[in-house]
């Protein structure tokens, strides 16, 4: 199995349906623990990047993936905008001149956007922010490479792992972020980022579930 340019771009734009669907959820969140914009930084980000899609599609894996993250850093603003902008971006660096993926080149790629966000914006794993359910993704990936797994189980093992990740920010007290201003008062709400970023690997795992070789 492997993954071609289109399928990212299904999967591109399937990621933003699911941002403009849960707008309302996403700032729900945030307005527990932040400032009540996640949905909506998001959601601008993502809708302009539906429009540089529709507008070119000639460019290869990495190079959408350069658009995707270049239109989030310049469209959003917070630190959701240059975090996500930031993932993408490493996405793009990491697939270079590949025309399809492999798992093995997926999971590196999910390893550099980890990387990425983690160099941009010093959060650890457990400090409540979206790298929280990415990393565990990157993971499992990386388990799925090792046992061989086909490509549609191990994208699912990386989504339940982004959710299980997700789950796990309830409890936590922010330590990066707007949500680390409430201090203990953070805990008991899940993470706004979080979020997004398992709806990232769930819609991966929905998308591209049934690519052929
Ligand atoms: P802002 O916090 O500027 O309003 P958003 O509301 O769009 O931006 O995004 C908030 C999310 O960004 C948080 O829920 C958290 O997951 C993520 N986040 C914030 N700071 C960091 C950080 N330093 N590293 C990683 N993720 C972070
Ligand atoms: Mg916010």
């Amino acid at each position: 199995m492997s993954v071609g340019r289109d399928d990212v771009e299904r999967w591109i734009r399937s990621f933003a349906e699911a941002i403009a669907e849960n707008k309302d959820y996403l700032t729900a969140l945030d307005s527990e623990i932040g400032d009540a914009d996640h949905g909506i930084n998001m959601n601008r980000g993502m809708t302009a990047v539906v429009q540089k899609l529709d507008a070119s599609s000639d460019d290869d894996i990495a190079g959408t993936f350069k658009t995707v993250g270049m239109t989030l850093v310049s469209s959003v603003g917070g630190a959701g905008g240059p975090l996500y902008g930031t993932l993408f971006l490493q996405f793009g660096l990491s697939v270079a001149a590949k025309q399809t993926l492999e798992l093995a080149d997926w999971a590196q790629m999910v390893g550099a956007g980890v990387e990425g966000v983690r160099g941009r914006g010093k959060a650890e794993l457990g400090d409540k922010t979206m790298l929280d359910a990415l990393a565990p993704a990157r993971d499992a990936l990386d388990a799925a490479v090792g046992q061989g797994l086909a490509f549609g189980d191990a994208l699912s093992s990386a989504a339940a792992a982004a959710e299980g990740g997700m789950m796990a920010t309830i409890p936590l007290v922010a330590r990066k972020g707007r949500a680390s201003y409430l201090g203990e008062r953070s805990a008991g709400h899940q993470d706004p980022g979080a979020t997004s970023s398992w709806m990232l690997m769930r819609t991966a795992a929905e998308t591209l579930a049934d690519v052929e070789a």
